[in-house]
């Protein structure tokens, strides 16, 4: 089933923003993420939590957009800041760093200085689901947020990159939603692989697979740095 986009679109990503973090259209989700913020983990324990949805984060004119699945309960729902303050964000920021487009390698809370070089990273839930794992409802739900996002974003991204599988159907949803003629049979996502598009408007853009960062992935070794970098080196390259 396509998705239609329903929502009158928000003319800013600094409005977008805003209008996500007041989001409660999710009972279990905004139940879950004030839960967390308030028990906390205990190596946070006098730590002030997000508990909020999160917003997208660099700047609104990115040529790379990069996608996730959801916040981490106790990273980006802990500082309020996307893949930050956990091992997902510590693995991305430093793969960033190395390909020139995160400025410094870690990324440990909202004030830690860290700046995206043509580059905005987003995900395609913005609340911390239990167990990482929204029902099929709750991302319903948010998807009118990143097709919007990426609407906003489409006159200066030229690649998207999808950390795991759902990112990148989400990716490919929002874009059809867009009117943008994405190749079929769909493309089926794996690390490493990729598709071009000819946009709405004329012009050619990059979907890129990646296997997410998720320590699932990073302790087992079905992710290394090379793989990751190796993603956002071709995801720069591309013209
Ligand atoms: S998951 Fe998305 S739609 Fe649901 S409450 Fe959070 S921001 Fe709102």
């Amino acid at each position: 089933m396509e998705w239609h986009f329903l929502l009158p679109a928000i003319k800013s990503i600094k409005l977008l923003d805003q209008k996500i973090v007041a989001c409660t259209k999710c009972p279990r989700l905004v139940e879950w993420r004030e839960e967390v913020a308030v028990v906390k983990r205990k190596a946070y324990e006098n730590e002030k939590y997000w508990g909020k949805p999160v917003p997208g984060f660099g700047p609104d004119n990115a040529r790379i957009v990069i996608v996730g699945l959801a916040p981490g309960a106790h990273g980006a729902n802990r500082t309020g800041r996307i893949f930050t303050g956990d091992s997902s964000g510590d693995w991305l920021y430093k793969a960033l760093h190395k390909n020139g487009l995160a400025s410094i390698p870690t990324s440990t809370s909202a004030n830690d200085g860290q700046k995206l070089i043509d580059t905005r990273i987003t995900c395609a839930v913005r609340c911390a689901p239990p167990d990482n794992k929204p029902s099929t409802e709750e991302k319903s739900q948010c998807s009118d947020y990143l097709i919007n996002e990426i609407e906003l974003l489409m006159p200066t991204a030229r690649t998207f990159v999808a950390l795991g599988s759902f990112a990148w159907s989400a990716i490919i949803k929002s874009l059809r939603a867009l009117d943008n003629q994405i190749p079929t049979p769909t493309p089926k996502f794996g690390h490493g692989e990729s598709f071009t598009f000819v946009g709405s408007d004329g012009v050619k853009r990059l979907v890129l697979g990646s296997y997410h960062p998720s320590q699932q992935n990073t302790f087992t070794g079905k992710l290394t740095e090379p793989m990751l970098n190796s993603v956002f080196k071709k995801a720069k390259s591309f013209k």
